[in-house]
């Protein structure tokens, strides 16, 4: 990977002058992908136990890595052909790529302007927030399960939580709003820690979403019966804070996975992702660009179709705009969890990009 040095960058984007696309990216159930999720690497310096083994998983060699170059060609063209909006960059972890500024400051540069956001963990996110930021980064979502270090060790089997609770107020205070947690519970590790979760997140002024643990680990060990269910999470927070659906939510709800929830008496809203137990297949707007350039419909699916491939025999934009709205049309109506038939993609979380 090249290291580049980040352009300094002065904000001129008019993101909302859309540009109708030439083409939709739409499936067979007339869904439109607008949300580009793109992995810039499978590496990563923790190993949540939801994600990874503690040793052993081999990453993506690095010739098969898209470089910097190759992420902005594929992602100018699914902005500028196929309506793609907003742009996620993920992971692994997408701060272990050292020009990510770079790299944001080139998709900011692209008209009309995608929306860019980042999943981290935070770690290095302290030094860097304000960067990214000036860079043309506009939303971050930080990946926080517990907030005593000894159980965040146990977790994530490293001693990192300083450095994750460093980049959460850096990232509030680069004014990277609104700054979203991402909390998975572990049935005996950090379920019970829920309601602190929720007082912290308040006292922060980040908006916290649990979500269900999904079979998606690369050493597959996902149990359904150990699932902390979202009804679970309801019911461990109502305990503590009365929870209070807000009628307009479900309408203003869209493709956003969340179902929010008010803490009666303040203005803060609680996510819950219910991904297993009551998915959100049908409003699905996302489409998902791997770290080694396969194109994937859904995070569920066993099919991939190479990008990187066409793009290094020389492919033209528009062949490779072909190919991907090919890729999107077979998109399947779900993603079959529930099914008895269910298989659960070779590919794990952190080599497709949550
Ligand atoms: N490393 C970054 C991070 O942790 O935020 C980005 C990549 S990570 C794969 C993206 C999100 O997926 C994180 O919020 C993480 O908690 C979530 N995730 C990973 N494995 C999961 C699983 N099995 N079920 C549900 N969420 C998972
Ligand atoms: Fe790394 Fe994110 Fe997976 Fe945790 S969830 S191991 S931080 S990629």
């Amino acid at each position: 990977m090249t290291t580049l040095l980040p352009l300094p960058r002065i904000r001129t984007a008019d993101p909302s002058a859309a540009v109708a696309p030439e083409r939709a990216l739409r499936d067979a159930y007339g869904r439109v992908a607008t949300d580009l999720r793109v992995s810039l690497t499978d590496r990563c310096n923790l190993r949540c136990q939801y994600c990874m083994p503690a040793e052993g998983l081999d990453w993506l060699p690095r010739a098969d890595v898209l470089t910097d170059a190759e992420i902005v060609r594929l992602i100018r063209i699914g902005v500028t052909r196929l309506g793609i909006t907003t742009v996620r960059l993920t992971g692994g972890e997408p701060l272990l790529r050292q020009d990510l500024e770079w790299l944001i400051a080139a998709l900011a540069d692209l008209r009309p302007a995608p929306r860019i956001a980042l999943t981290t963990n935070g770690i290095g996110l302290a030094k860097r927030a304000a960067r990214l930021a000036d860079a043309g980064l506009e939303r971050v979502n930080i990946s926080l399960d517990t907030l005593d270090a000894q159980t965040f060790k146990k977790l994530t089997r490293r001693p990192r939580l300083d450095d994750v609770l460093a980049g959460v107020e850096a990232a509030v205070a680069a004014g990277l709003r609104p700054v979203k947690i991402n909390s998975v519970l572990l049935r005996g590790i950090n379920d019970h820690e829920a309601p602190m979760l929720v007082q912290w997140a308040m006292r922060t002024g980040v908006q916290l979403r649990f979500i269900e643990q999904m079979p998606l680990d690369a050493q597959h060990s996902w149990r359904r019966s150990e699932m902390v269910t979202a009804a679970e999470i309801h019911e461990s927070l109502s305990q503590h804070v009365n929870l209070v659906e807000d009628p307009a939510d479900a309408a203003r709800r869209g493709s956003a996975p969340a179902e929010l929830f008010r803490v009666e008496g303040t203005e803060h809203a609680v996510g819950i992702i219910a991904a297993v137990s009551r998915p959100f297949c049908g409003a699905c707007d996302r489409v998902r660009l791997t770290a080694d350039g396969q194109l994937r419909n859904c995070l569920f699916s066993r099919t991939e179709s190479d990008l990187r491939a066409s793009l290094r025999a020389g492919a033209t934009d528009e062949e490779i705009a072909d190919q991907w709205v090919r890729a999107v049309a077979t998109k399947l109506p779900g993603h079959g969890i529930n099914d008895p038939s269910f298989l659960q993609p070779d590919r794990p979380m952190s080599a497709i990009g949550g």
